[in-house]
């Protein structure tokens, strides 16, 4: 300990990579130091100084002009870019030509068209997707109008680009995002979930969503039969038949069941269980069994049991 800080870390700084490539780094204390991912010292060249990010394309041609250095902080488990760390030279030349470029109208011409084109493919993607989730429905000719209509509802909340959903991950193929993407927002329209006050227990907020989702399966199903139901009756008809997304009431007595059935989960979680180890005893499990639409909803506040959220908040669509 006292060891380590009674030597000053003088470590030979190696020669800059000469064949061209990005090096990451990040900083030290010393404002010309830097330190690459392998933990070795990089001293700054007197002849480069730093891009800050903000124009991507300048980034761009930086990057592909030779070597460069980019520089980025770590903030918890954030990454933030500060930009990129390049000959002065090869900046100021670039940023130049690119201005010249910008000036002249045929540039804009190209941005223009491809602005357009990606217009063009977000809206195929939104078709797709759409009919991605109409396959997924497979609502009966009883409920074609509402299958067609919760499709186009949940294409066009999830698939905007930079809308954060599932919608637009491309890690998982579209079919599983279509279904993800009617759960979610089943979940936020017929379900009082946006209300719900849901301690911060490991895995409860995930419990909670599952338990959720079996119901909204279970709603999908009863558009599947060819026997038709009341929509007054029906959290999905009811949602659908309203022009924009309506705030589900709590007053409504199916989904304040499910308020009240999350209450009594969380009531039966063991007091403390920092380690969230102990909380998949049979009898805990046998509880998240979906309880009787309209019967009685055991309460059994214990302890610390939290209560709903006091008042109805704004839609939130932060989450997938
Ligand atoms: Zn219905």
């Amino acid at each position: 300990m006292s060891n380590r800080d009674a030597i000053a870390p003088t470590p030979p700084i190696p020669p800059i990579q000469p064949n061209g490539g990005v090096v990451e780094v990040t900083k030290t204390r010393k404002p010309t130091v830097f330190t690459d991912d392998a933990g070795a010292l990089l001293e700054l060249p007197s002849d480069w100084s730093l891009l800050p990010p903000g124009d991507p394309a300048l980034t761009r041609r930086v990057k592909a002009a030779g070597t460069c250095w980019s520089l980025s902080e770590r903030r918890g488990r954030k990454v933030f870019s500060q930009g990129l760390l390049a000959p002065t030279a090869r900046i100021e030349r670039l940023k130049h030509e690119l201005e010249v470029e910008r000036a002249n109208p045929a540039y804009q011409k190209k941005l223009d068209a491809g602005r357009e084109r990606r217009k063009v493919e977000e809206a195929e993607y939104a078709r797709d997707f759409a009919d991605e989730v109409r396959a997924f429905l497979a609502f009966s000719k009883t409920f074609e109008a509402e299958g067609r209509a919760l499709a186009r509802r949940v294409a066009d909340h999830a698939t905007p680009v930079g809308s954060g959903t599932v919608a637009r991950t491309e890690r998982i193929p579209i079919e599983e995002r279509a279904e993800a993407a009617v759960i979610a927002w089943l979940r936020h329209q017929t379900t009082t979930y946006d209300d719900m006050t849901i301690p911060r227990v490991q895995g409860l907020r995930r419990e909670v969503r599952r338990m959720l989702a079996d119901r909204s399966r279970k709603l999908l199903a009863s558009h599947r039969v060819l026997a038709s139901h009341p929509a007054a009756g029906c959290s999905l008809c009811t949602a659908l038949a309203a022009p924009a997304p309506v705030l589900v009431s709590k007053k409504d007595a199916a989904t304040a069941a499910l308020t009240d059935l999350v209450k009594s989960r969380i009531a039966q979680r063991p007091a403390a269980s920092p380690g969230g180890s102990s909380c998949s005893t049979p009898a805990a499990v046998g509880a998240v069994a979906m309880p009787p639409q309209a019967g009685p909803v055991t309460k059994s506040l214990g302890v610390g049991a939290p209560v709903p959220a006091p008042a109805p908040r704004g839609r939130r669509w932060t989450d997938s």
